[in-house]
């Protein structure tokens, strides 16, 4: 099955996209992490997006669709997709949504709709192990990963003052995808305000009926 999820930041699609991967084996491909990724490894692509991602601005489009399709690309010939997908974060503009289109028929969009003000909460509070990315919690104690050791961190644009402007972007750039994907018949939206184990459950039964 080949689904998009679509949600603001911190909307918790990346936290629902992992649950489900585990389950059904549907692979999580996050364009925010492939660009993450490029920033470790200190490519040309990732120091680009660099200076993008720290002001809460999209990366231009050419290049996210580029680094986008050749990823997919990979993974569907090495095999590693061949239980389907889940792309988070990508995506993010109708140009990008339009030439993925070209590209491959997608089953489904998951809309996780949530209100501005939890969204900022979240964002606020949410930090990560820098090796395993397990989440954490700012109230939580630990700085050093209860799974795996790692150390836990904060990501650069989770800044109060950037996740605002992720916020403005999403809203003017993402938001008309919700519309072009209404219209194709593909879209089904879930309550994102709700208790993780609830829209947890709400996926489950929206994943039964495709
Ligand atoms: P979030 O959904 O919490 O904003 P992501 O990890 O999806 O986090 O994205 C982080 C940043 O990476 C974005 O603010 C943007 O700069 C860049 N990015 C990720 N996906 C895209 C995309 N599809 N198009 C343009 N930029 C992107
Ligand atoms: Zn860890």
């Amino acid at each position: 099955m080949k689904i998009i999820l679509l949600g603001a930041p911190g909307c918790g699609k990346g936290t629902q996209a992992v649950k489900i991967q585990n389950k059904f084996g549907i692979k999580h491909v996050s364009s925010g992490d492939l660009f993450r990724a490029a920033i470790s490894s200190g490519t040309p692509i990732g120091n680009l997006a660099k200076e993008y991602m720290n002001k809460g601005q999209l990366v231009p489009d050419n290049v996210t669709i580029e680094l986008v399709k050749n990823t997919l690309q990979a993974k569907i010939e090495d095999g590693s997709l061949e239980n389907g997908f889940m792309l988070d974060g990508f995506p993010r503009t109708l140009d990008q949504a339009k030439e993925l289109q070209k590209f491959m028929d997608i089953d489904l969009v998951l809309y996780f709709e949530i209100s501005n003000d939890k969204v900022l909460e979240r964002i606020a509070k949410r930090k990560f192990c820098s090796k395993c990315k397990e989440n954490y919690v700012a109230g939580d104690d630990f700085t050093t990963c209860t799974k795996c050791g790692g150390k836990i961190v904060r990501r650069d644009d989770d800044d109060p003052e950037v996740a605002k402007k992720r916020l403005e972007v999403y809203e003017k750039q993402t938001f008309p995808l919700i519309e072009y994907y209404k219209e194709l018949g593909i879209l089904k939206t879930i309550n994102a305000d709700q208790p993780q184990e609830k829209v947890e459950q709400d996926i489950n039964v929206l994943l039964g009926e495709v």
